[in-house]
């Protein structure tokens, strides 16, 4: 199929270059130029396992390129992917301004080219967008009946940043809200190599389905990490704890999201937990629950610098930047949060993450981290010895193999292991070896 992804951040590059190497014709767009460069040039807009390698690979077969044109992308496909950022406004909300513009411009490419098109809605949006908001757009843009004239469809993504080409490849599910059988057809036909069950539902049960996804993710590292606090302070291992828990057959849970470690973050946990709690207050629907997931992970950042505060040093090092390991993803990281508190508290912080430098290098996240985290930036050091060397405390917060044999054993700087590290076991008896994930 002949295909178009608006907006090449995590999700659409990484669909883009994976449904290109399907043998699909794809044309990514972005408003970026920098991004469009980026992949006409066979680099990936993103740090990411394999997407490197892929991007190169399907740009010079000729089966990817990338534009700012939407109406030459419209020209070049039949079926659209729209990708684009859904964060939160500042009250919680979800913002859906790149969906409307978006869209808005799709349709009126549809209109002028004429035939029909299959709109497909990747990004995450609340229950009732897609129908409410955005199909008036698209209808008055092209003047006719969505499921009639332009197919329309919500097709949530559940990839996971770091292994996210993996996840691709093998989803764990394939949810497709159809608004009429013909476009619900069109992304079957998309995915239909791929593995895992696929499930047709109507669109607001697709846009639900993604947000009670994030929502037991973030439960799940809630308990997690509340259980592990509390036993740490009972002098019990929580991570043993886990492992008999999850090895019971009957209960048949599964152990992602289940292991005490370090809080949660990044572009999607946090904000659609905030808009779906937004959504619950504004319907009058009262979430407990929802509505604590957050706070416990605030908490859980705090006890992390209380450990640093305890230790009574000044000269700290942070290993780990972006929101989990095996992405360069900054927004919403926890440790850039605990980093920030740190800087704000006066300490001589010093930060390695390679994948940030390395996305900083080349161009992907530089923006970024220069407009957003100039006060961070200053502290990013070339080497993960660097940092050992500068500091009197090593907080840990990333398994990179780099870090973990740059780190000294016995005597030496205080370890504050934010994640439990491999050899945590062996660490524990050594002096100054503290764990927050016990
Ligand atoms: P992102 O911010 O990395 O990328 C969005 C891109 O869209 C940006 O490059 C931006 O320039 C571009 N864009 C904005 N307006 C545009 C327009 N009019 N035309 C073309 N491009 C435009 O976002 P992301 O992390 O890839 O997330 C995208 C959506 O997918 C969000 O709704 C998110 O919640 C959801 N999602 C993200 C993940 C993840 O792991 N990042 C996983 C599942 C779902």
């Amino acid at each position: 199929m002949r295909v178009s992804v608006f907006g090449l951040g995590y999700v659409g590059c990484v669909s883009a270059a994976c449904l290109a190497s399907m043998g699909h014709e794809v044309i990514g767009v972005d408003v970026n130029q920098v991004k469009v460069d980026l992949v006409n040039d066979g680099k990936a807009p993103v740090v990411e396992e394999r997407i490197g390698e892929l991007t190169a690979e399907v740009v010079r077969s000729g089966a990817l390129r990338a534009t700012v044109d939407v109406r030459e992308a419209i020209m070049g496909s039949e079926v659209s992917l729209i990708c684009v950022g859904t964060p939160s406004e500042p009250n919680g909300s979800l913002c859906t301004t790149y969906l409307e513009r978006v869209t808005e411009q799709i349709g009126a490419a549809v209109a002028e080219r004429g035939g029909r098109q299959t709109v497909v809605f990747r990004s995450t949006m609340l229950p009732g967008t897609c129908l409410n908001l955005l199909v008036p757009i698209l209808e008055k843009a092209v003047g006719g009946t969505a499921g009639v004239d332009i197919g329309v469809a919500v097709n949530p993504e559940f990839l996971r940043e770091g292994t996210s080409v993996r996840d691709f490849f093998d989803p764990p599910k394939t949810v497709i809200g159809e608004l009429d059988p013909a476009s619900g057809d069109v992304v079957a036909s998309l995915y239909d190599s791929l593995p895992g069950e696929v499930f047709r539902v109507p669109v607001p049960t697709a846009e639900a389905i993604k947000y009670a996804d994030n929502a037991f993710h973030g439960l799940k590292i809630g308990f997690a990490n509340e259980l592990g606090a509390v036993c740490q302070a009972l002098g019990v291992d929580s991570h043993q704890v886990m492992d008999v828990f999850l090895a019971d057959r009957k209960l048949n849970i599964s152990p992602a999201y289940l292991r005490p470690g370090f809080a949660f973050g990044g572009s999607c946990l946090p904000k659609d937990l905030r808009s779906l709690v937004y959504a619950a207050q504004r319907a009058d629907i009262s979430v407990p629950i929802l509505s604590h997931v957050l706070p416990s992970n605030a908490d859980h950042l705090q006890r992390a610098v209380e450990l640093v505060e305890r230790t009574g040093k000044r000269r700290v090092g942070l290993f780990g930047l972006s929101f989990k390991p095996g992405t360069d993803d900054l927004r919403e990281s926890p440790l850039v949060e605990l980093a920030e508190r740190l800087f704000g508290k006066g300490y001589d912080l010093r930060i390695y993450d390679a994948n940030v430098s390395l996305s900083r290098l080349i161009g992907a996240n530089r923006e970024y981290i220069e407009t957003r985290l100039p006060h961070l930036a200053q502290l990013l050091a070339d080497s993960a010895e660097e940092v050992v060397e500068h500091s009197e405390v090593c907080l840990v917060g990333t398994k990179d193999p780099a870090v973990l044999s740059a780190l000294p054993h016995g005597a030496g700087p205080v370890l504050i292991d934010l994640i439990r590290l491999p050899d945590a076991e062996e660490r524990r008896t050594e002096p100054g070896y503290v764990g927050l994930a016990w």
